[in-house]
């Protein structure tokens, strides 16, 4: 099967500074691949590039074959490349099953009223999708009480109301307590397996990372050092030395 997203030879300077030097990779469609590396790796970068966010100095983003480089991050997302964002502030004054319509309303297409929740537009489809992360129960909730863990779980549902085909997520976890981390990224391994959605992320704990990733990519000072198996890095020498901390 042909890959969901290429990447060819993608760089990108700042001044003098070499962010993202001559990476290339593909991603296998319902793969969950991890990009790590120390601070200032280029990781963001990277993700800025992939989401139309920073226009590349040179090189090629492909979208299952289609050129997506110099596309505007809207229209990134319109073809299928999902994020997660912090929930806004303001989304906070809403409940939670309330985020998740709204982003449904905007998945599809729907115009906004000044008064969406008052014809329950698209609520069966939040309440479903707050299912599957788990938070049925919180429906009614406002995000502003929610547990940072809470509103993590909140995000992936939002993300995943506007169906991607692929998961762009840069530190998903990032302020998490350890075993939360895990649970987090458990859960979203098995969403993605049951949906067939492929994930990017970056993630600086190194045990959420080996649990969960298909395959793990290592950056540093910008360029692609290593690319392998979870048993492949874990043993690669050279990961180890700029990473791992021998
Ligand atoms: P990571 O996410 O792996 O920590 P970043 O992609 O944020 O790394 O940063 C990579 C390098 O690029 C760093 O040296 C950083 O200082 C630099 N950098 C990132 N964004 C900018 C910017 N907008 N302007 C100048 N330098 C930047
Ligand atoms: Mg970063």
């Amino acid at each position: 099967m042909s890959p969901i997203l290429s990447v060819r030879n993608l760089s990108k300077n700042f001044g003098a500074i070499e962010a993202v030097a001559d990476v290339s990779f593909d991603l296998a469609q319902g793969e969950l691949l991890a990009l790590i590396g120390p601070n200032g790796a280029g990781k963001s970068t990277c993700f800025n590039m992939l989401m139309g966010q920073l226009k590349p100095s040179a090189g090629s983003v492909k979208l299952k074959g289609r050129e997506i480089t110099g596309c505007k991050p809207r229209q990134i997302w319109r073809m299928g490349v999902g994020r997660t964002f912090q929930i806004t502030a303001t989304y906070a004054s809403m409940t939670v099953v309330e985020n998740v319509q709204m982003a449904l309303i905007s998945h599809h297409k729907r115009l906004y009223s000044p008064f969406p929740f008052a014809h329950r537009l698209y609520r069966a489809e939040a309440l479903a999708l707050l299912d599957t992360v788990g938070m049925a129960d919180q429906a009614e909730r406002h995000c502003a009480v929610l547990a940072y863990g809470d509103l993590k779980r909140l995000e992936l549902a939002v993300a995943l109301a506007h169906e991607p085909m692929l998961l762009l997520m840069d530190e998903p976890t990032a302020g998490m307590a350890p075993r939360e981390r895990i649970a987090l990224m458990q859960l979203t391994a098995d969403i993605l397996a049951q949906k067939g959605i492929s994930v990017l992320f970056t993630e600086h704990d190194m045990d959420v990372v080996f649990a969960h990733s298909h395959r793990i990519m290592v950056l540093n000072r910008g360029r692609l050092i290593a690319d392998g198996t979870v048993e492949q890095i874990r043993n690669d020498p050279k990961v180890q030395e700029v990473y791992l901390g021998g």
